[in-house]
């Protein structure tokens, strides 16, 4: 490659029109009878920044310096050498709109990566460093609303509730709070059915109807394992803070613990309505087919559950009954509980 142009020795205001050229990798500026005027390594020379159509500038280690119009010519050359001028890659996005338009798309793709992971992963970091006491006044602004709204005094007898807490002591032992850090509570879910939820300060509550779906009791530890998981990976905590999540960070950073009662007022429905995702739900799932084994307990008795509420209340159309609400997932998560059920086999032989 040879680039036309003009040569300005090292302090002098003489102009000489010259040639520069590579020489293996060597830069070479000759004037018109060919005679060299001066050769530097390429690796030495500065080229300035290509800009439009800007006379481009060569500034070589003595000084002097080579000035061409050629811009194509330089990159060419450079290029040839192995080096790419400062520019080059600038000039080139520039001049190709398809990188323009797969640029706008990259833009569009983070903002919507920021909204799918974004605003999780800052609910779930905020609801780890939430202080205990302030899980416990949500759960007790929650509770005393579920009470006011949808739930009532249960109408379970004595022995059956002596029964529950004794199921419920066995599989709180392996949740990670240990078996002090839940208590159950038991309510007549009126419209509400059979249900079942947890609140962050580790309340469990269970409806009367929940119980009287259930046949054995291994299907209860399951559940009960199932709202222990949503308590220890702090889920309810997560589904309220993402839709309040700078009142939330607000009353953290300044520890003004009244911002949280916006969280205590969506806390409830959220927990009616089952609004978990369905990851929160298969953790939850996954969580409690571990702790039923870590108990003995057989990790698909609450699929068994599952199915029978799906079939008692939907009839296997599509419905959300309380517990199940997540319907369109119940099958998979039926078909997960019994996966972990069969694995469990080789290791108790
Ligand atoms: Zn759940």
């Amino acid at each position: 490659v040879i680039v036309a142009g003009t040569f300005f020795p090292a302090g002098s205001s003489r102009a000489i029109p010259a040639r520069a050229s590579l020489e293996g990798k060597t830069l070479r500026i000759s004037d018109e009878t060919g005679a060299v005027l001066v050769e530097f390594p390429l690796r030495q020379v500065r080229a300035s920044s290509r800009l439009g159509n800007v006379r481009r500038r060569i500034e070589l280690p003595d000084g002097s310096r080579f000035e061409t119009e050629d811009n194509d010519g330089i990159d060419a050359l450079f290029q040839s050498g192995g080096r790419y001028p400062r520019g080059a890659v600038l000039h080139w996005l520039e001049s190709s709109y398809k990188w323009v338009v797969a640029s706008v798309a990259l833009a569009a793709l983070s903002i919507t990566l920021t909204i799918m992971y974004g605003l999780p992963a800052a609910a779930l970091w905020l609801a780890e460093r939430t202080p205990h006491r302030i899980a416990v006044t949500i759960s007790e602004q929650s509770l005393q609303t579920l009470d006011r709204l949808a739930l009532h005094r249960s109408q379970l007898d004595p022995a059956d509730m002596h029964k529950v807490r004794i199921l419920f002591a066995r599989i709180s032992a392996a949740g990670k709070q240990g078996k002090s850090g839940y208590r159950l509570m038991f309510r007549d879910g009126g419209a509400v059915g059979p249900n079942a939820f947890s609140l962050p300060d580790g309340t469990v509550i269970m409806t009367d109807q929940l119980y009287r779906l259930v046949r054995r009791d291994d299907e209860l530890e399951g559940v009960f394992g199932h709202e222990i998981a949503h308590v220890d990976r702090r889920h309810a905590l997560q589904l309220a803070y993402e839709g309040s999540l700078l009142p939330v960070a607000i009353a953290l950073i300044t520890g003004d613990a009244s911002q949280f009662g916006q969280v205590a007022t969506v806390l409830p429905l959220m927990l009616l309505q089952s609004h978990y995702s369905r990851g929160f739900e298969q953790q939850a799932d996954d969580d409690s087919a571990v702790m039923m084994r870590r108990i003995g307990g057989d990790p698909a008795a609450m699929a068994a559950l599952l199915e029978r509420l799906d079939k008692e209340i939907c009839g296997g159309k599509e419905c959300a009954p309380g517990w199940l609400a997540s319907h369109p997932a119940t099958t998979e998560r039926i078909s997960r509980l019994r996966q972990e059920g069969k694995s469990q086999l080789p290791r108790s032989r």
